[in-house]
């Protein structure tokens, strides 16, 4: 590991354990994420200490994702951590892709105020089940984008978009007849309209997650992402980081869940000694240990896969479906440990039960993941032949 990394790193850990947690018991945290007055006083905080967006360098490069990975983590270390840094989901895909994909023009306007921390993003691709919309398979995308003069008009529902609330930057995908495409959009807009804020089991993401509705949105040609029909190969370029930051930030957060449980098994006693010289107890935070230190693993070699220029697509699946299912045995085993406390909002392990568990599902349910990875082993097998 770099000498850079390692002393972002160590800062970034000071400055989540000194100054944000502290806030975990902060009353501007809501069912639907924390208000934004909390997210910027935090990152305030943060850009003082100098750890804002800090997987971003002055120059504008971004670490490598070995190097990420070790940062991302130690922002986890909190729940609010990832905001607090501006590491979080969906506002580290976005940027991500915004770097990559961007044109000058559109870096100048959408990109700059992401990675200041003074604006937060959404990312449009689901859509509603119940209107048959791209779910799982993003090909079943409903949503429409057409060519009007120099403007692109788009209709559509989308559902699940978290942050929309309150956004000031929109990636929106839409269908036109070359295929998908993804649009930049400035925030709010009265052609987007949110039907509901959905209750979900999570509630770490700003603004929450929206059903919207979006009706003859005109959006500049020039505001389109690359080139028309391109949008599910961008989607691609995204997909495979930003699950893996999800891996990073979650797993800081399991680690957390792990040292809570681990002073709570010293400390409580049950039946004459400490809980964790009940073998029952002790085995279960073992199992952890042997589940955290996996999943570092899992990540640091899809990491440096991703680092030598590939997709990385089939070891982002394996590294997502492997990682999210072993953070969530953590969480799991987080709450038994610590009985009637482990259930409650005396400490954070129960909301990193609840935050891994929705995390098997987004940036593709665990099925999804196999499903692709079984094709890949049919694929390589006839090729073999
Ligand atoms: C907390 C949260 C935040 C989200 N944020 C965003 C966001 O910001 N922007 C956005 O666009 N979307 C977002 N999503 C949506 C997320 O990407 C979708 O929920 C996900 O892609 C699954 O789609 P779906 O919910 O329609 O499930 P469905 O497509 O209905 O799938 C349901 C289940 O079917 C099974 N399944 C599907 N396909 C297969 C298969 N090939 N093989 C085996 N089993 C299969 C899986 O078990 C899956 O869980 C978010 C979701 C959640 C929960």
């Amino acid at each position: 590991m770099t000498e850079r990394a390692k002393a972002i790193a160590a800062r970034v850990e000071t400055f989540v354990r000194d100054v944000v947690i502290p806030y975990e018991t902060d009353e501007r945290r809501t069912g639907h994420g924390p208000a934004d007055s909390l997210v910027m006083e935090m990152r305030d905080k943060a850009r003082e200490a100098g750890v804002l967006t800090p997987h971003i360098l002055p120059d504008g490069a971004h670490l490598t994702q070995r190097e990420t990975a070790i940062v991302l983590t130690k922002t986890g270390l909190s729940p609010l951590g990832p905001l607090a840094c501006n590491t979080a989901a969906p506002d580290e895909g976005n940027m991500y892709l915004l770097g990559k994909v961007g044109s000058p023009e559109q870096k100048a306007h959408f990109l700059e105020s992401l990675v200041s921390g003074k604006a937060r993003s959404a990312f449009f691709m689901t859509e509603p089940a119940e209107g048959g919309g791209a779910g799982s398979d993003p090909s079943m995308m409903r949503t429409t984008c057409r060519l009007d003069g120099n403007h692109w008009v788009i209709n559509g529902r989308k559902k699940f978009i978290t942050g929309a609330e309150g956004a000031k930057v929109g990636i929106v995908m839409a269908k036109s007849e070359d295929g998908a495409c993804m649009f930049l959009i400035d925030l709010p807009d009265p052609a987007i309209r949110t039907i509901r804020l959905l209750d979900t089991i999570d509630n770490s993401m700003p603004g929450g997650h929206a059903e919207i509705d979006i009706v003859d949105l005109r959006v500049p040609a020039n505001q389109m992402l690359g080139a028309s029909g391109e949008g599910f190969k961008y989607a691609q370029i995204r997909l495979s980081p930003a699950r893996l930051s999800h891996c990073m930030r979650w797993l800081g957060v399991a680690t957390r869940a792990q040292e809570i449980a681990t002073d709570y098994a010293n400390r409580r006693h049950a039946f004459g000694k400490p809980l964790i010289d009940h073998e029952g107890v002790g085995f279960m935070l073992a199992d952890n240990l042997i589940d955290l230190k996996q999943s570092e693993l899992m990540i640091e070699w899809c990491a440096g896969v991703l680092d030598t220029g590939s997709l990385g697509t089939a070891e982002s699946s394996m590294a997502k479906v492997s990682v999210s299912d072993a953070l969530f045995r953590v969480a799991d085993r987080c709450v038994q440990v610590m009985g009637g406390t482990g259930v409650s909002g005396d400490t954070i392990v129960e909301q990193a039960f609840r935050e891994i568990r929705a995390f098997r599902i987004y940036d593709g349910p665990t099925e999804v993941h196999k499903w692709s990875l079984a094709k890949k082993i049919k694929r390589d097998w006839k090729e073999a032949r």
